[in-house]
C-alpha cells in the first residue's frame, strides 16, 4: 500500500490535500517521494520560518533531544525559562505561558482575560469581542471567538461570551463595548484565514484608546503573524502600541508545536497555580528549537523580509490577471482574475507550492528564501496567474 492510500484507509478524512508526498527539502526547496523538486511558497503554513532543516535550528533541537526531552511542569527545565525571558525581552510583555498550538494560545488569553476581570469588577464581565471573518483556532472555545458562521454549526453548543465586531469600523466597536460586560477585545492585526485582510491604522487607534479608557483587555492573535513574519518582530509594532496579551504558535518553533501567551503588566499575576496548565507545555526540546528562531529574528533579516516583500509586490502588482495586492512583509493576499484552485494546480505542476486564503493567492514562504528561489517562483507564479 503507498502512502497515499493508507491516509486513505487510517487517517481521519479532515483535510483536502494536495497529491504530493514531502519527504525532505532545505530551506525553501522540498522534495517528493518521486524526486521533484518544488520551491516552497507556503512554509507548512507560516511555521517554518527558516525553511526546511535549517542548520542551526536542527543542531539546537537534536543537542537538547539527546539531553532530556521531556520533564513535566512540575520541575524546572532550562530552554523555556531562557525562551520565556527573550519573549519578554524582545517585546515588553512580563509573563510567559507555553502551550501546543495556536488554538491552546488563544485559550489561555481568553482564560487569563476573564480571570483578571473576574478578580477585578466580579461575575457577568466576561464578554470577549472578536471581529468578523476573523479565526482563532478549532477548539470549540476558540471556535466560538471566531468571526465566521460557517464554523458556528454542527459542534453547538459553543462557549457563550463572544460578540463579533465589524473590522475597520470603528463605531461597531464602540457600541459593542458600550454594555460593560466586556472582558476584552481580540484581533489578528492581519487577518489570515479570512483571506489577508489588514486591519487600518484608525480602527486599531479606536481599539487602544477604548481598551485605555475601559480597562477592556486587548489581545493581540499573532498565530500567523508573528515571529518576524511581516517584516517586525510581531505585526502589532508596525502599528505602535502595547497590548495587553499577545498569542503566537505557528512561526515560533521552526517545525516543532509550540504556542505561547505573553502577558504584560496588567496581567503578570493574574495567572496562579491551579488556574492553568498543559503537560506538554515549555517542552524543553520545542523550546531549544523556538530559541534557535527566535535569537535570529534581528533587525537586518526583518530589512529582508520588507525588501523581498517589495520585490514580490513590483514584480505582481499590475501583472495580467492581478487584482490587487494585501498583507505585509511574507504574509501576501493576491486576488486574482483566475479562480485560485486553478492557480494552485498549475503551480505545483511547475513546481512552486503556494496557498489560498479564501478567494485569494496566499504567500507564506520562508523568511530566509533566496532571491533566486523566489525570482523563479514568482515569474512560475506570474504565469500562472496570467493564464
Ligand atoms: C492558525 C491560526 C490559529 C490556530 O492555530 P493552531 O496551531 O492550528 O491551533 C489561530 N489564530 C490564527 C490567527 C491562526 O492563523
Amino acid at each position: 500500500m503507498d502512502i497515499m492510500e493508507t491516509y486513505g484507509e487510517f487517517v481521519a478524512n479532515t483535510y483536502a490535500r494536495f497529491p504530493i508526498c514531502l519527504i525532505g527539502g532545505k530551506g525553501a526547496e522540498l522534495f517528493d517521494e518521486n524526486g521533484k523538486l518544488y520551491i516552497d511558497l507556503g512554509s507548512g503554513i507560516a511555521v517554518n520560518t527558516f525553511g526546511a532543516t535549517d542548520e542551526k535550528w536542527q543542531q539546537a533541537v537534536t543537542d537538547q533531544a539527546k539531553r532530556l526531552q521531556h520533564a513535566s511542569n512540575l520541575y524546572y527545565t532550562g530552554p523555556s525559562g531562557e525562551l520565556a525571558r527573550m519573549l519578554c525581552e524582545k517585546t515588553g510583555m512580563k509573563k510567559v505561558f507555553f502551550s501546543n498550538s495556536g488554538a491552546e494560545a488563544n485559550e489561555c488569553a481568553i482564560k487569563a482575560a476573564r480571570r483578571y476581570s473576574f478578580l477585578k469588577y466580579g461575575e457577568g464581565r466576561h464578554t470577549i469581542i472578536t471581529l468578523k471573518n476573523s479565526f482563532h483556532g478549532r477548539t470549540i472555545t476558540t471556535l466560538a471567538a471566531t468571526g465566521q458562521e460557517t464554523f458556528h454549526t454542527v459542534f453547538g453548543p459553543f462557549t457563550e461570551g463572544f460578540k463579533f465586531a465589524e473590522p475597520n469600523d470603528p463605531s461597531s466597536l464602540r457600541s459593542l463595548t458600550e454594555s460593560g460586560d466586556c472582558a476584552a477585545i481580540m484581533m489578528e492585526m492581519i487577518q489570515g484565514e479570512g483571506g489577508i485582510y489588514n486591519l487600518s491604522r484608525e480602527f486599531v487607534e479606536e481599539a487602544k484608546r477604548i481598551s485605555d479608557k475601559k480597562d477592556i483587555l486587548l489581545i493581540i492573535d499573532e498565530v500567523q503573524t508573528g515571529n518576524g513574519r511581516t517584516g517586525k518582530l510581531y505585526s502589532y509594532m508596525h502599528y505602535g502600541f502595547m497590548p495587553d496579551i499577545v498569542t503566537t504558535a505557528k512561526g515560533l518553533g521552526g517545525g516543532l508545536p509550540i504556542g505561547a501567551t505573553l502577558l504584560g503588566e496588567k496581567l503578570k499575576d493574574t495567572l496562579i497555580p491551579g488556574s492553568h496548565g498543559s503537560t506538554f507545555g515549555g517542552n524543553p526540546i520545542c523550546c531549544a528549537g523556538a530559541l534557535s528562531i527566535l535569537s535570529r529574528l534581528d533587525s537586518k533579516l526583518m530589512e529582508e523580509v520588507t525588501h523581498k516583500s517589495e520585490y514580490i509586490i513590483s514584480e505582481l502588482i499590475g501583472s495580467k490577471g492581478v487584482k490587487s495586492i494585501s498583507g505585509m512583509g511574507l504574509m501576501l493576499g493576491i486576488e486574482c482574475e483566475r479562480p485560485v484552485k486553478d492557480i494552485i494546480a498549475g503551480c505545483i505542476e511547475k513546481g512552486v507550492l503556494v496557498l489560498s486564503a479564501k478567494e485569494k493567492v496566499r504567500l507564506l514562504p520562508p523568511l530566509t528564501i533566496s532571491y533566486d528561489e523566489l525570482k523563479k517562483a514568482v515569474a512560475i507564479l506570474k504565469e500562472e496567474i496570467a493564464v
